[in-house]
C-alpha cells in the first residue's frame, strides 16, 4: 500500500477515537511522513486501581514494515500523548525527528534514560520555518496550549495542503508565550487547505475556553484567604499553571515550593529553556518542616490520585519532609482524567479524614483550572478563520468527534471525514475514507520491552 505522486492520504494509528497515544501518518508521492509518538495509559480490565496502570502506545507496525518510506518524525509538542512513545518506538523506525527547542530539551532528557540521546538526530525548528521533509513541505504555526513552544503544522504537497492543528486554544493572555494572533489562522484561508485535522476535546463544551490568567484571580483569592499550608495539584507538565502559582505565592508572601519527579523535571527544562527565573527561590524540601504553615504554596503532582505522586503520600502520611495539619488546605487545579475517579476520590477522602480542607473545581464556583483545549466557540473561529475544504476531526473519543463535525458544519465547513485509528483518508486525487485498511493494536512494556497487547 503506497501513495502515488497524485494521492494525499492520512492515516491515524493512534488517537483517533480516544484521548491519548497520537500516531499520524501522511502519504504522498511513496513517501510518508508522521505526525506525533505518544502514550497512553492503559488498564487492566479486572483491576480498576492505577497500581495496574499500564504504559501503552499505537502498534507502528505498518510504518516501521515501511520505514524506507518514512522520511521524518514531527513532535508537536511536550505533552507525553504526543511525545511519550519516541524512545521507545524509534529503534524500528530510525529517522530524523523535528520539535521546538522546548520540546526537544524534554526529548532530549528521555533519550538520554534510554541511551539514545547520540543516536536519534533531533532536529530543532522555530515557529514560521518551512522545512523540506521528503516530498513534504512543512510550515510550523505558533499556538496556546498549556505549556511552551506548541505548534500546528501546515503540511503542503503538490496535490494538497493540510493543516494539522495538534493541541492548541485561543488564548488572550496564556501567562507563558504569546497570545494568539488572528491574522496567522486568516492567512491560511489563502493558502487553499484541503483538511483541517483537528483537536476535538473539549467540542462538547460550549463556549470559549477560560484564558490562563482568569485562573490566577480565582487562585489568589483561595490562597489569600487560607490559613495553614496550601498545596496546589496540577499536571506535572503545566508550567503555565506553575507561573500563575508563582506570581501568588509573591503577592500573598508564601515561599514557593515544588513537590514531585515531575514538576521538578518540567522546571528544570524550563530553567533551561529560559521559561522560568525563580528556580532558586524554591524552597529547599528539607525546610518544609521548619517553617510556618501559613507562608507556604506547595505545588504537588498527583491531582489523579496516583499512587507514588507527592499527593497521594502526603494523604498517606508518609511523605518524608512534611506532614499535613488540620487546617491546611489541598486545592485540585486540574481535571478528573475519565477513569481516575475512584482513586481520587479515596484521595480526597484521607485528606479530609486528615482535617485537610479540600477544594476541587467541582467543589466550588471559583475558576481553580483551565483546559488547554478549544470549547465549541473557538473551533467556530478556527473553521471560519482557516475555511478548510474537509474537517477531520482527531485527538478525542466518538461523542467528541461527532460533536466537532457538528461545530465545523455550523460555521461553514460541511464535508468532513469520521473515521478512526487504522482507516485511510483519501484527500487527494479524491476524498473519502476506507474503514479499517491497517491492523492497529496496542504495545505495552513488560520488564523494559515491548509487548503486543492483544
Ligand atoms: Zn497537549
Ligand atoms: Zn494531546
Amino acid at each position: 500500500m503506497t501513495p502515488g505522486h497524485s494521492d494525499l492520504w492520512f492515516l491515524p494509528l493512534g488517537g483517533c477515537g480516544e484521548i491519548g497515544m497520537n500516531m499520524n501518518l501522511y502519504g504522498h508521492d511513496d513517501c510518508w511522513l508522521m505526525v506525533d509518538c505518544g502514550i497512553t495509559f492503559g488498564e487492566h480490565p479486572e483491576v480498576h486501581s492505577l497500581e495496574s496502570r499500564q504504559v501503552q502506545m499505537a502498534d507502528p507496525a505498518f510504518i516501521a514494515d515501511r520505514q524506507e518510506n518514512l522520511a521524518g518524525i514531527i513532535i508537536t509538542h511536550g505533552h507525553e500523548d504526543h511525545i511519550g512513545a519516541l524512545p521507545w518506538l524509534w529503534p524500528q523506525l530510525k529517522v530524523p525527528v523535528y520539535t521546538t527547542a522546548y520540546t526537544a530539551e524534554i526529548l532530549r532528557r528521555k533519550l538520554v534514560e534510554h541511551k539514545l540521546d547520540d543516536k536519534v538526530p533531533v532536529r530543532v525548528v522555530n515557529t514560521g520555518d518551512r522545512i523540506t521533509i521528503g516530498n513534504f513541505t512543512v510550515e510550523w504555526i505558533g499556538h496556546n496550549h498549556s505549556l511552551p513552544e506548541p505548534c500546528g503544522l501546515v503540511i503542503e504537497t503538490r496535490v494538497g495542503n493540510i493543516f494539522h492543528t495538534a493541541d492548541w486554544k485561543l488564548d488572550k493572555d496564556p501567562v507563558v508565550g504569546e497570545p494568539y494572533d488572528e491574522n496567522v489562522y486568516r492567512g491560511l484561508a489563502h493558502r487553499e487547505i484541503t483538511a483541517m485535522v483537528c483537536d476535538s476535546t473539549c467540542a462538547t463544551v460550549p463556549g470559549w475556553t477560560d484564558s490562563e490568567q482568569s485562573v490566577q484571580q480565582d487562585l489568589t483569592s483561595l490562597i489569600g484567604a487560607a490559613t495553614g499550608r496550601v498545596i496546589v495539584a496540577c499536571f506535572g507538565s503545566n508550567i503555565a499553571r506553575l507561573t500563575t502559582l508563582a506570581k501568588i505565592a509573591a503577592t500573598t508572601n508564601r515561599h514557593l515550593g515544588i513537590l514531585g519527579r515531575s514538576l521538578i523535571n518540567t522546571v528544570s527544562v524550563a530553567t533551561t529553556c529560559g521559561y522560568w527565573s525563580s528556580a532558586d527561590t524554591l524552597v529547599e524540601r528539607s525546610h518544609l518542616a521548619y517553617l510556618p504553615a501559613d507562608t507556604l504554596l506547595l505545588v504537588a503532582t498527583g491531582s489523579q490520585g496516583e499512587p507514588h505522586a507527592a499527593l497521594n503520600r502526603l494523604s498517606r502520611g508518609s511523605f518524608r519532609d512534611l506532614q499535613l495539619e488540620p487546617g491546611d488546605t489541598v486545592i485540585f487545579s486540574a481535571r478528573k482524567i475519565p477513569g481516575n475517579e475512584k482513586d481520587i476520590d479515596a484521595l480526597i477522602e484521607r485528606l479530609i479524614g486528615m482535617g485537610v480542607d479540600v477544594v476541587t473545581p467541582e467543589s466550588c464556583n471559583s475558576h481553580i483550572h483551565t483546559s488547554g483545549h478549544p470549547s465549541r466557540d473557538e473551533l467556530t473561529c478556527m473553521y471560519e478563520w482557516v475555511s478548510p475544504e474537509i474537517c477531520i476531526p482527531v485527538h478525542g473519543e466518538k461523542e467528541h468527534l461527532e460533536a466537532h463535525v457538528e461545530v465545523a458544519a455550523e460555521a461553514g465547513v460541511t464535508r468532513k471525514l469520521l473515521g478512526r485509528n487504522g482507516d485511510l483518508y483519501f484527500l487527494a486525487p479524491d476524498k473519502g475514507i476506507r474503514r479499517g485498511v491497517v491492523s492497529t493494536g496496542r504495545l505495552g512494556i513488560e520488564q523494559k520491552k515491548l509487548v503486543r497487547l492483544e
